[in-house]
């Protein structure tokens, strides 16, 4: 477990300059963690840092650290991880130990910060423009490896309204408007939340950060942001769930947004060629496609049906109705010839003046019965006679079906004649 370890918390280069991503520190502290696979883990602690730990819905940088010896060679420490304590240390998680007192050079994944900002500042925006023209409030912002989504209070917003802010909140992306940061003491935040310029105060003691899109957004917040909107990029609002009360928006923004779009739009494409029409065609091609196939599969019953008749009716021509047990075995080879035709025949069979079948289906090493009769009840005797024959089987009094071992279908058959 750790020790504790005193420090001064680090200063944060991210709150005044987001876009700066390579730094040099010394290294105050450091902690064993844990040991994964028996690997050792530390965190470690600088006097700045450029890495935003994870908070507020928005997850952790990553990076390294980089420390270079006297003899000149260098070590590369990966963070994986940067976490902030409940007194605003942060804590870099690392598998290399760097030592108190070395100098390093941090360089914090650019792309993946930038993915970040992108999604972070998006949601500013989108929360600001629900608010501002649907009176919906966030609750929270999940920003997720895949998609970001808010839970905002209230009833389900409807495809028009979302469309609606989606164009809105596009509309303040294009503007590039600054996205300010300022900072004003607690008394001062105070009063701001008692005027209503701001809707909640972080629980954090000391003097208050607030980022500023004028005459959108004013928030305390202690993310990373963009410079201005325009480097948010495309903000592409997708679904709605309810989840707990709450209605779930995801949303994607900037890079991730563009993605998103052109794996889509290779998806439809793909549709598209397999349907042979055009890609605005494709939903009617594929409604017309299901249409054609319920129809379908109606005939193909009246069909089905209309076949197990005909061989009834023969069958029952050259067997007569005087057999107290009709046996029909069904090639399997046959296309058409399932379980549910087996029940078809049987059934028609007995419509025909059979007065008892057992219709046989052979699947490989088992084989599938069907038992109809005009009287008696098929679902008891069937059922009975399978017991002693390691198989099983039920129905109603008028069919019942089941299966069996193949080599046992001759004493089956023996078993159901009447004594
Ligand atoms: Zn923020």
């Amino acid at each position: 477990m750790s020790a504790q370890v005193q420090t001064h918390a680090a200063d944060r280069i991210y709150y005044d300059a987001p876009e700066q991503l390579t730094f040099t520190a010394t290294v105050t502290a450091i902690r064993e963690v844990a040991r994964v696979h028996g690997r050792q883990v530390w965190q470690v602690a600088l006097d700045r840092t450029a890495f935003y730990p994870e908070s507020g819905g928005q997850p952790a940088d990553t990076g390294v650290l980089i420390a270079t010896a006297r003899s000149g060679a260098s070590l590369e420490a990966p963070v994986t991880d940067v976490q902030e304590d409940e007194a605003g240390e942060v804590w870099h998680t690392t598998a290399k130990p760097l030592q108190e007192g070395t100098e390093v050079r941090g360089m914090v994944n650019a792309e993946r910060r930038e993915d970040h900002m992108q999604q972070h500042s998006g949601q500013h925006l989108l929360s600001a423009v629900l608010w501002r023209d649907r009176r919906r409030k966030t609750v929270s912002f999940h920003l997720g490896p895949e998609t970001c989504t808010i839970d905002l209070e209230g009833p389900p917003l409807l495809d028009e309204e979302l469309a609606a802010v989606e164009l809105a909140v596009n509309a303040a992306v294009a503007q590039a408007l600054p996205v300010g940061i300022r900072y004003v003491s607690p008394d001062e935040a105070q009063a701001m939340l008692q005027d209503s310029r701001l809707r909640k105060l972080p629980p954090r003691a000391g003097r208050i950060r607030l980022i500023e899109v004028p005459g959108i957004d004013l928030n305390a917040c202690g993310g990373t942001h963009v410079a201005t909107t325009a480097a948010i990029g495309p903000i592409f609002l997708r679904g709605t769930e309810r989840v707990r009360g709450a209605v779930r928006l995801q949303f994607l923004c900037g890079t991730r947004a563009l993605r998103a779009a052109r794996s889509e739009y290779e998806g439809l494409a793909a549709l598209s060629r397999a349907l042979s029409t055009g890609t605005a065609e494709v939903q009617g091609s594929v409604a017309r496609l299901l249409a054609e196939n319920r129809t379908a599969a109606k005939e193909r019953t009246a069909l089905l049906q209309a076949l197990a008749t005909a061989e009834a009716v023969a069958l029952v021509a050259t067997a007569g109705t005087a057999q107290p047990l009709l046996l029909h075995t069904l090639d399997a080879e046959l296309p058409g010839h399932t379980p549910d035709f087996a029940k078809l025949l049987a059934s028609a069979l007995v419509a025909a003046g059979a007065p008892r079948t057992l219709v046989a289906l052979p699947q490989g090493e088992s084989c599938a019965v069907v038992l109809a009769a005009a009287m008696g009840n098929c679902g008891t005797e069937l059922r009975t006679a399978l017991t002693t024959l390691g198989g099983r089987g039920g129905g109603s009094r008028e069919l019942a079906q089941g299966s069996l071992p193949l080599t046992a279908l001759p004493a089956l058959a023996a078993a159901l004649l009447p004594l």
